[in-house]
């Protein structure tokens, strides 16, 4: 239906709603001129005879019934593991692929992923550098159709703790530095540290004491600072997530039990916040199967109502907070995830259009991506959704029939296509 857009032809559509990605209320009948590469223009008003094809006198489409949107950014994804997969002895078999397996896995997603509306993913870490080989695929010249895929290859740990599945320990390095500076070597386009544990499900908390101390993630923090490379840091129980931010971090991963205060100094000193619902929602939604009580769930089901609480007060304080699925997680597939994770942040009471932005501008803003996408405005990628199913009554009409424009080429996602694998 809408022609795919070359170097030397220009698409120009005219749609009812257009979403920037960053804006606080969307564009009516709005205009959009992009070629292959990138968006030439982009408003309420007719598009200027410059940006135009010559002699182009109306545009190529006119959807009217359309609401035209940013391509969705999944800001914590570990494309090593399949998400969808519940079953937990299948999980351990899995992970007992050999890394060029894992990586053939993970290359057969790329492109459901995308059919899904997810143009970008920010890996969370992985040891078997499946996402550093994405990252680096990403970047050769002749790529398949996949999303943008970054990556901070190994996470950094402490030996003995939690995330030895994604993690190398910071023991194997001889300092902060060499062990940064292992990872830069590596292609890493950040760094992960796995600051704390994770929540004992049985308990409702986060039971044992933080991984990282202050100083150690500061001299992390500076040494990644000196590569110019941003951090991002798994942190969940409020006194592991007092160490990250006063450590000085780019973003909170996860962040469950994060108390107010430490939003405003989040919000004070431009530190994002990933919430990541999805894995522990999974938790709930699969209860039974995963073995869980009812005084489990009553747990589970406590600390994800705190989480919502603490999601609208960070939104309306102005934390910079930036939607990521944790896919890969337990329940948690890849593209599917992003979508229900949208899903859960509306849920937690954020309007459908805090949530798109959470989803797309406010990580191109925050992330330092090697390239422009995530906001429809001139000299970013033309990578956008378009639906008619307005994704301002809820985002969960994200996930219907849509048409994903990808450099310039329109793909028709179905509501129905295989997602096994994801
Ligand atoms: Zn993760």
């Amino acid at each position: 239906m809408i022609p795919a857009a070359s170097l030397d032809r220009r698409i120009w559509l005219r749609v009812g709603a257009m979403l920037d990605g960053a804006g606080t209320r969307p564009l009516h009948n709005a205009h959009i001129v992009y070629d292959r590469e990138q968006i030439l223009y982009a408003g309420e008003d007719a598009p200027p005879r410059a940006s135009l094809n010559p002699d182009q006198q109306a545009p190529d489409c006119d959807l009217e019934d359309y609401t035209l949107l940013p391509g969705l950014i999944d800001a914590h994804t570990h494309l090593f593991l399949e998400g969808g997969e519940l079953d937990l002895d299948k999980r351990a078999t899995y992970l007992e692929q050999t890394p060029e397996e894992l990586l053939g896995h993970a290359r057969a997603r790329l492109e459901k992923i995308l059919r899904l509306g997810v143009i970008a993913m920010r890996d969370a870490g992985d040891k078997h550098r499946v996402g550093l080989a994405l990252s680096k695929q990403y970047t050769s010249s002749n790529h398949p159709l996949m999303p943008y895929v970054d990556s901070p290859g190994a996470a950094i740990h402490h030996h003995g703790r939690y995330g030895s599945f994604m993690a190398e320990p910071m023991r194997d390095c001889g300092s902060p530095h060499r062990c940064v500076e292992g990872r830069v070597n590596a292609g890493a386009d950040r760094i992960k540290l796995i600051a704390t544990g994770i929540i004992n499900f049985k308990k409702g908390a986060v039971t044992a004491a933080p991984q990282m101390s202050v100083p150690e993630i500061r001299d992390l923090v500076a040494a990644a600072k000196s590569f110019g490379k941003q951090t991002l840091a798994h942190a969940s129980g409020d006194d592991g997530i007092e160490h990250v931010i006063e450590g000085g971090v780019d973003s909170v991963e996860h962040g469950f039990f994060i108390r107010d205060d430490q939003l405003e100094k989040m919000r004070d000193r431009q530190i994002a916040w990933v919430p990541t619902f999805s894995p522990v929602q999974e938790q709930v939604d699969h209860a039974g199967r995963m073995g869980w009580d009812e005084h489990v769930v009553t747990n589970l089901k406590k600390i994800l109502d705190r989480h919502a609480a603490s999601l609208v007060k960070a939104h309306a304080m102005g934390v910079q907070v930036i939607a990521g699925s944790d896919s890969g997680s337990c329940g948690v597939a890849h593209g599917l995830g992003l979508l229900y994770e949208l899903e859960l942040m509306e849920r937690a009471g954020l309007s459908p259009l805090a949530v798109i932005n959470s989803a797309t501008g406010a990580g191109s803003r925050r992330l330092a991506f090697k390239e422009n996408f995530g906001q429809i405005k001139p000299g970013y990628r033309s990578r956008f959704l378009l639906t008619r199913h307005s994704p301002l009554e809820s985002v969960t009409n994200i996930s219907k029939d849509k048409i994903v424009v990808f450099d310039g080429g329109a793909l028709e996602s179905g509501g129905h296509f295989n997602t096994d694998g994801l």
